[in-house]
């Protein structure tokens, strides 16, 4: 078994000391199993994407001295792989057409619909018959494509969480606007990429059970998956853009300095002395060593 691992930050903001610290758990896992550690550009939203924030993102984590293998992977170079995964999945009959509007989606989701859990979309498009839904089509309706999850629980065993389950609803594959949905992307890239364990955010760990489902439904190997406690802002809520972070390139902060705030609140630097490399912190991890709770950083 393998353990590759990767970092997949998407370019629409810069990276706050929470995604630099995941970086950093990242590349500690790929590092100490011996593995590689990939790059992946997740620009899927060319709206919302920009290449100068792609650019300071690498120099941010080169600053750092993380290093990967291999080309970066682009996910706006990758539509064709997505297309193949829907193409997939219909011959299955596992995705169909959803014409509701986000208005009728929040109503819908508002009441109770057996096991789903709240908020999860309940089906209602799930039943339209083919006339209906050519008819649709023909009058030009958009629509976005969702998977036919069958209310399935699905279950795992997270390397920091420890078990976890959820139960998955038809969520969206392909977005009304026309661009494939993260959780396709990441499942197809994954894959591509022979990740073996993702390591990343906690606020990914409910999208898990998802992505389990679609690899299954793509017959595609399932990573091992470790969620990373998040970083909380000064105000104890999770570290975001709004917490205003430029880039590390523009904050004139000396990046051994930031590696050994970094450790220092994962729990592998004692003092505040520099650390010159993520190396030198390789002897001193070990997966149970990290802080199972939230931190601030100081
Ligand atoms: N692109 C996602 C983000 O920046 C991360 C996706 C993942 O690690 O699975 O939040």
């Amino acid at each position: 078994m393998r353990f590759d691992g990767r970092f997949a930050p998407s370019p629409t903001g810069p990276l706050h000391l929470g995604s630099l610290r995941t970086a950093l758990v990242a590349w500690l896992f790929a590092r100490w199993r011996g593995a590689a550690f990939r790059l992946r550009v997740e620009d899927l939203d060319p709206q919302r994407s920009r290449t100068a924030l792609e650019r300071e993102q690498l120099s941010d984590l080169a600053a750092l001295r993380l290093d990967w293998d291999g080309p970066v992977m682009r996910q706006s170079q990758r539509l064709g792989a997505y297309d193949a995964a829907l193409a997939r999945l219909r011959a299955q009959d596992r995705v169909y057409e959803c014409f509701c509007t986000r208005a009728e989606i929040r109503e819908a989701a508002s009441a109770p619909h057996g096991d789903l859990p709240e908020g999860a979309y309940p089906g209602t498009c799930r039943a339209l018959s083919e006339s209906e839904r050519r008819r649709r089509i023909a009058d030009g309706q958009t629509f976005a494509l969702r998977v036919r999850a069958g209310a399935e629980r699905i279950a795992f065993v997270d390397e920091l969480l420890g078990p976890r389950s959820g139960i998955v609803d038809d969520f969206v594959v392909r977005r009304t606007d026309g661009i494939h949905a993260y959780q396709l992307a990441v499942v197809v890239d994954d894959a591509a990429q022979r990740i073996g364990e993702v390591v990343r955010g906690a606020d990914l760990a409910d999208s898990t059970p998802r992505q389990i489902l679609l690899a299954r439904l793509l017959g595609l190997p399932v990573p091992v998956y470790a969620h990373v406690a998040l970083v909380l802002g000064p105000d104890g809520a999770r570290l975001a853009k709004r917490h205003g972070a430029p880039a590390l390139a523009h904050r004139g902060e000396d990046p051994e300095r930031v590696l050994a705030r970094l450790a220092h609140s994962l729990g592998l630097a004692r003092d505040r002395a520099s650390i010159a490399t993520p190396g030198e912190l390789l002897a001193e991890f070990a997966p149970e060593r990290l802080p199972a709770q939230a931190v601030t950083i100081h």
